[in-house]
């Protein structure tokens, strides 16, 4: 199995990406931040409990994180792997994420990080509100909070996998394709190592 954690700030481009490198690599796209989504659109109670902390910008509780992503994982198990995006934010995610493969005798093939400035970021997000319809990127001292809460709390867990040398990063400044071009070249490495 091919198991990549697609990593980097929000507004980086890793669900853009994602999209292309499900198409390459034959995987399973799983974004937590859409699980969210949809199921704040169902209105479940799951969903009514994430929206009070991602409209402020803020990480959802691993707990909740972590049982609705071993869910969405459980229920697909026949793929040739997965791509996680959005997902590990914690460490206590990451060690969750690992214990979990393990149990199957997998393991994380690679992070692959998206390296984009903090200004960039504003200007993205700002201009995805107008059509993502997301109030999180609307509003600059949300999309600052959330700029804080991935230096402060998840900037790390491309430590912990630099640790295992699964970490490779790219610049995630360019056009879709460039940086497409970029991100196959250290996976296509990292599979054959
Ligand atoms: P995203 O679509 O990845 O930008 O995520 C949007 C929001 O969903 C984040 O700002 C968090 O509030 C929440 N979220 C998504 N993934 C996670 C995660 N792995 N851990 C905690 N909160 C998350």
């Amino acid at each position: 199995m091919i198991n990549l954690i697609l990593f980097g700030p929000p507004g980086s481009g890793k669900g853009t990406q994602a999209t292309n490198l499900v198409e390459k690599y034959n995987l399973l796209h799983i974004s937590t931040g859409d699980l969210f989504r949809s199921e704040i659109g169902n209105k479940t109670p799951l969903g009514l409990e994430a929206k009070s902390y991602m409209d402020k910008g803020a990480l959802v509780p691993d707990e909740v994180t972590i049982g609705m992503l071993k869910k969405k994982v459980q229920e697909n198990p026949d793929v040739k792997g997965y791509i996680f995006d959005g997902f590990p934010r914690t460490i206590p995610q990451a060690e969750a994420l690992d214990a979990m493969l393990m149990a199957n005798s997998q393991e994380i093939t690679s992070l692959v990080a998206l390296d984009v400035d903090d200004e960039e970021i504003v200007k993205r997000l700002l201009n995805r509100a107008k059509t993502s319809g997301r109030s999180d990127d609307a509003d600059e001292s949300i999309i600052r909070n959330r700029l804080s809460v991935y230096k402060e709390t998840t900037a790390i867990v491309a430590g912990h996998y630099e640790k295992k040398d699964k970490t490779h990063t790219v610049n995630g400044v360019g056009g879709i394709d460039e940086v497409f071009g970029r991100l196959a070249e250290v996976i296509d490495r990292s599979l054959v190592a």
